[in-house]
């Protein structure tokens, strides 16, 4: 296969590329405003707090480990290692939390309502059910939304009346929605007005 080299690349082309992936990715924080807006609000309270741990820029997604927090909302990925439930996998409340991520950007301006609602609800009946008859609720990752976000996070589901045993779920299978995706998906619509030289570029 033809190597291309950087010096190579039309300057103009390099250009046209940076602002689509900005035109995308300001599409796509639009989308996902009103989640964005309270991810910021929730970013803000706990950096006054001081609660942060670590913060790490996933694609386009700014993850942030905190003390005890696991949130996700839009492009703010709060997650927390005391909300791991699996010790065979590392951080699942991240992948957890980026499966809602996921979820966020297929359902934009509807993400807080179609998920955020059952998911607070959710949160609620665990904490009455705890209170109330004195043990935890262990179904709370078995409904919607939780369980959808499990299966886009790419966490390996355990089975129905057996919580042991893990039924391992090919990750390529999962489907993959990313910033990436988004960007190389556009170019494919853009291939027919695209010079036949910078669409072969792109698919070196
Ligand atoms: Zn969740």
């Amino acid at each position: 296969m033809k190597k291309v080299y950087a010096d190579r690349i039309p300057y103009k082309f390099l250009c046209f590329e940076m602002m689509n992936r900005k035109l995308i990715l300001t599409l796509v924080f639009l989308w996902e405003l009103p989640q964005n807006l309270l991810g910021i609000v929730v970013l803000a309270v706990i950096m006054v707090r001081k609660s942060i741990l670590k913060f790490e820029l996933k694609n386009h997604l700014f993850c942030i480990e905190t003390q005890n927090i696991g949130l996700s909302l839009g492009w703010f990925v709060f997650w927390t290692p005391s909300g791991n439930r699996f010790s065979s996998i590392e951080n699942d409340c991240l992948l957890h939390e980026l499966g809602h991520a996921k979820q966020s950007l297929m359902l934009g301006p509807f993400y807080l309502i179609v998920v955020g609602i059952p998911s607070l609800s959710r949160v609620v009946y665990r904490c009455l059910y705890r209170r109330i008859l004195g043990f935890a609720w262990n179904n709370y990752y078995n409904g919607f939304p939780e369980n959808w976000a499990d299966s886009l996070g790419g966490i390996p589901i355990p089975k129905k009346n057996n919580t042991k045993a893990i039924r391992n779920r090919v990750a390529s299978k999962h489907f993959h929605l990313s910033s990436d995706f988004l960007i190389n998906q556009f170019y494919s619509w853009q291939k027919p007005f695209l010079k036949k030289s910078q669409f072969s570029y792109r698919n070196q």
